[in-house]
């Protein structure tokens, strides 16, 4: 039996996981500093919820949903992103009327669209990003989008492109829709079976097409900027204003409408091209929304939020050699060299765990040299070794596996010498010069 993962999935394993949680790790403190709260919605929602929010008209629920009839025939979906389920448990669980506005939420997992597997696109992936919901204030959409920003570069990306266009109010929208419906009309029969479709349903779709020979048509097509409402363009430069002063760099792009149908307004976009020239598109994107939570029986409240491609954010940082310090580090690697010492070893090897030291035994060789290798593979920075010898002693030998020098220690001594050997550096603060300020030593 050859059984294969699905297709369009990917097993993200060992130093790839690490790196994972690295990045995840990074995007949750930053959203933390920006008092966001994590949100666990389910993987399964009704399906319902997508086609009302994601919208009829976009490819997402079109043609991307894995949609299936539960036992008890209800239509359900995995989930292909985040914001409806964000979206319908505030209003599920009244936190409009309960909590302090915004709320403001984060979320972490996998999202699965049912896309054509290629290079950085996959049927299931995983997506982080933030929703803050409940106020409408151009300052609001600044506060996320800038929190992506900060979160990229503390990830150690330097040369993001942050992309942004307005959408525009809803009576910029009807002008636009009508300007473009007019454009397109004597072309729409040259175009692909999908834009037809988008035509019908929502022409700024069509913007997105990715067909070659309807590019050329798109890029003659009428500009939302010159239907913008004169409340919607002061809007719009209010979020230029901010991000001037916060000296965040910044694209105007008037082709970007993202591809899900609940954004107004401002909608942003992270592009990364890496140090060896690779363009990775959009790294994560997301927009301010006027309706969203009203369409999903809530009041009427504006929302805004983004979302990271996690596969994409790895590649990009691998790409940049910005992930190579995660490699396995262990602290302690623990060389049994005798059957009669791996049961010592053993219970020495728990202790030093329960003790918090990440520490590995080795039960399978029996030659010294190749404990070492796999010592120095595993990154680790203190062998023990333990022959009858040592056991004869009460005793073991603990090596500084970098300096290369060792001692023997009694086994009653042996977790004060790790402490004092891990604790060094650690210790070290700022105290001597009269201002220290550390956690230790602060007030005294
Ligand atoms: P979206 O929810 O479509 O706005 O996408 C947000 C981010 O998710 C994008 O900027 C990509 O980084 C990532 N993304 C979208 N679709 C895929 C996919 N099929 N595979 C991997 N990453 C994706």
């Amino acid at each position: 039996m050859d059984i294969k993962n699905v297709k369009g999935t990917h097993d993200i394993i060992l130093e790839e996981a690490k790196a994972y949680d690295k990045i995840e790790m990074t995007m949750k403190s930053f959203a933390e500093a920006f008092c966001f709260s994590e949100f666990r919605t389910p993987v399964i929602e009704p399906s319902e919820l997508f086609q009302r929010s994601v919208g009829e008209s976009s490819d997402v629920v079109r043609k991307e949903m894995y949609t299936f009839l539960d036992k008890g025939d209800r239509l359900l979906a995995l989930r292909p992103e985040f914001t409806a389920g964000i979206v319908r448990s505030f209003v599920n669980n009244k936190l409009y009327a309960t909590r302090d506005l915004p709320l403001k939420a984060y979320y972490s997992g996998p999202v699965f669209r049912y896309e054509r597997p290629q290079q950085g696109r996959y049927r299931q992936f995983h997506q982080f990003g933030v929703e803050s919901l409940g106020v409408e204030n151009v300052l609001n959409d600044v506060e996320s989008l800038f929190l992506g920003y900060v979160i990229l570069t503390a990830l150690g990306l330097e040369n993001v492109t942050l992309k942004i266009n307005t959408l525009g109010d809803a009576s910029s929208r009807e002008a636009y829709r009508n300007a473009l419906k007019g454009y397109f009309e004597s072309h729409i029969k040259d175009m692909c079976d999908d834009c037809k479709v988008r035509y019908e349903v929502n022409p700024l779709r069509i913007l997105d097409c990715k067909v070659p020979s309807d590019h050329e048509i798109v890029l003659g097509a009428p500009k939302m900027s010159d239907y913008l409402s004169n409340e919607a363009k002061a809007k719009f430069n209010k979020v230029l204003i901010a991000l001037d002063e916060m000296n965040i760099p910044y694209e105007i792009d008037d082709t970007l409408v993202r591809g899900l149908d609940y954004y107004s307004e401002l909608v942003f976009e992270y592009h990364y091209t890496s140090k060896k020239g690779v363009n990775y598109g959009a790294i994560g994107a997301g927009g301010h929304y006027d309706n969203l939570v009203e369409e999903l029986d809530g009041p009427k409240m504006a929302g805004v939020g983004f979302s990271f491609g996690i596969e994409r954010v790895y590649s990009v940082l691998k790409d940049d050699g910005l992930l190579d310090d995660i490699v396995n580090d262990i602290d302690i690697y623990v060389m049994p060299l005798s059957e009669k010492a791996k049961n010592q070893a053993f219970y020495l090897t728990s202790g030093l765990r329960t003790s918090g030291y990440k520490t590995e035994i080795n039960l399978v060789d029996s030659k010294m040299a190749n404990m070492f290798k796999k010592a120095d593979r595993h990154g680790a920075k203190l062998g023990i070794i333990i022959g009858d010898d040592e056991i004869a002693n009460g005793t073991v030998i603990v090596k500084d596996l970098a300096k290369k020098e060792q001692e023997e220690v009694a086994i009653d001594d042996l977790l004060d010498k790790v402490d004092a050997f891990f604790g060094e550096g650690q210790d070290e603060c700022c105290c001597g010069d009269g201002e220290c300020h550390c956690h230790d030593h602060e007030g005294e």
